[in-house]
């Protein structure tokens, strides 16, 4: 394995790759949520490039910036079997006369969009830029971040890129909180509450199953729920089409997006699922 820290470094490691090249983005801190998507992208490429980049541009606030964990020496022994890793600085990603940005409409406007102004407009120009640096042949993305996939998805057929999005599942701990970053700054107590997201999505989804297809019952239920736990403020339940990401007003037809964003304590979760029926 091999750690690029600029780009032209990695340039020329990449120019000698031959065959299919398979990107891992991600801003470290590595969980098993990141290896499932290194070996997804292993198992179809011929090369596998992982990135860790903690994007300053797409945080909203310097706090959660600067508390965002992060483990160089972990990480890269996590990545032992992937060929490169590049770990670009700042400085370079962002020189002091950087001016370009890409902004991604429709998809980016609800749900996290909506609560993280900005937000979007990081990823999408980031990827951009790392999509152009690393030239992959596909880029793996979790579920996790449900509108993060849609955002990029959206980017990649707008601006023509020549590489294929796919998508890993949610990696979750034994209890079902979907793995993150993030969790590693939960005490003890806020960890055993953190299990509220993943038990009010999963009753919605056996609500969906027993028949119920009223969005705004779905949300109450979800609402309902999170309020069992008093450490859990909720930012905003959403039951949305899978594609628009708009909210659903009228009966789920075939499938739907539940997701949500949840404080718990001073750190802030999202989690999500797709309910849709059999046949
Ligand atoms: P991050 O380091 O949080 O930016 O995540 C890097 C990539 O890993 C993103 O595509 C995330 O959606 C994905 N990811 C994060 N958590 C998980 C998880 N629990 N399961 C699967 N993928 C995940």
């Amino acid at each position: 394995m091999q750690v690029c820290r600029t780009i032209e470094e990695f340039r020329a490691v990449r120019q000698r790759l031959v065959g299919s090249i398979g990107l891992v983005p991600t801003m470290g801190y590595l969980h098993d949520g990141h290896l499932s998507l290194v070996r997804l992208s292993q198992a179809q490429n011929d090369h596998t490039v992982a990135t860790i980049f903690v994007n300053p541009t797409q945080f909203n606030s310097t706090e959660d910036l600067e508390k965002y964990p992060r483990d160089e020496v972990h990480d890269l022994a996590m990545l032992d079997s992937i060929d490169v890793v590049l770990i670009p600085r700042a400085s370079e990603m962002y020189p002091t006369d950087f001016q370009t940005h890409i902004t991604v409409e429709n998809v980016s406007q609800g749900l996290e969009g909506q609560h993280r102004p900005g937000h979007f407009e990081g990823v999408a120009t980031v990827v951009a830029k790392l999509f152009n640096i690393v030239q992959p042949t596909r880029a793996y993305f979790g579920q996790k971040d449900a509108q993060q996939v849609a955002v990029i998805r959206q980017m990649v057929a707008d601006l023509n890129f020549p590489i294929d999005v796919v998508v890993g599942d949610i990696m979750r701990e034994i209890d079902g909180v979907a793995m993150s970053s993030r969790n590693a700054r939960l005490d003890t107590a806020e960890r055993e509450a953190a299990v509220v997201l993943h038990k009010s999505l999963s009753g919605a989804q056996r609500a969906f199953h027993s028949g119920e297809r009223d969005p705004q019952r779905l949300r109450e239920l979800m609402l309902a729920a999170l309020a069992q736990e008093p450490r859990a403020k909720v930012e905003y339940v959403s039951v949305a089409d899978t594609k628009t990401l708009k909210e659903l007003q009228n009966p789920i037809q075939k499938a739907a997006l539940l997701s949500m964003a949840v404080y718990i304590g001073a750190v802030r979760l999202i989690d999500n699922m797709v309910v849709e029926h059999d046949g």
